[in-house]
């Protein structure tokens, strides 16, 4: 990295260490052009992938719309705030650790059918039948079993 006084290139580290819990690590650097010391810190990028829909319009991962989808359909059943913001945190976990730009909505739409059939299978049922818009209950039944033959592989 470049001197942010002199601009030269070789710039050198001579201490690093861990900070913010963890989360951060912090480095000296001197210029082995004009001798400065500067401090750099170093995080992990943690971006949200952008959501390619089925149309192939992108948009930007809106984490207020998949709670609203959440709670849709977990609407008076017995499924706990703290239970519904794990889901929501194991969803947003799971698409940040494709390391993927973009990804697919569909693929949102599986993880959050994964979660509401571990929380609630009304709801689950629910979801997956506004979401796969189903035509009849032989065409649900086949999703259902698509999932869970998934699920075993
Ligand atoms: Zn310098």
């Amino acid at each position: 990295m470049h001197c942010p006084f002199c601009s030269a290139e070789d710039t050198k580290v001579i201490d690093s260490r861990l900070v913010a819990e963890g989360d951060q690590v912090r480095r000296r650097r001197e210029c082995q052009g004009c001798k400065e010391r500067f401090t750099t810190y170093e995080v992990a990028e943690l971006l949200m992938p952008r959501v390619i829909k089925n149309n192939g319009v992108r948009e930007p991962f809106d984490e207020a719309k998949l709670r609203a989808g959440l709670l849709r359909s977990l609407e008076k059943r017995p499924v706990g705030t703290e239970q519904i913001e794990s889901a929501i945190a194991q969803i947003k976990h799971f698409l940040q650790a494709t390391g993927e730009r973009e990804v697919q909505s569909r693929m949102i739409g599986e993880q959050v059918m994964r979660a509401l059939r571990g929380l609630d299978e009304v709801a689950y049922v629910r979801f997956a039948s506004v979401y796969r818009s189903f035509k009849d209950l032989n065409e649900f039944r086949q999703e259902i079993d698509r999932l869970e033959s998934r699920e075993k592989e």
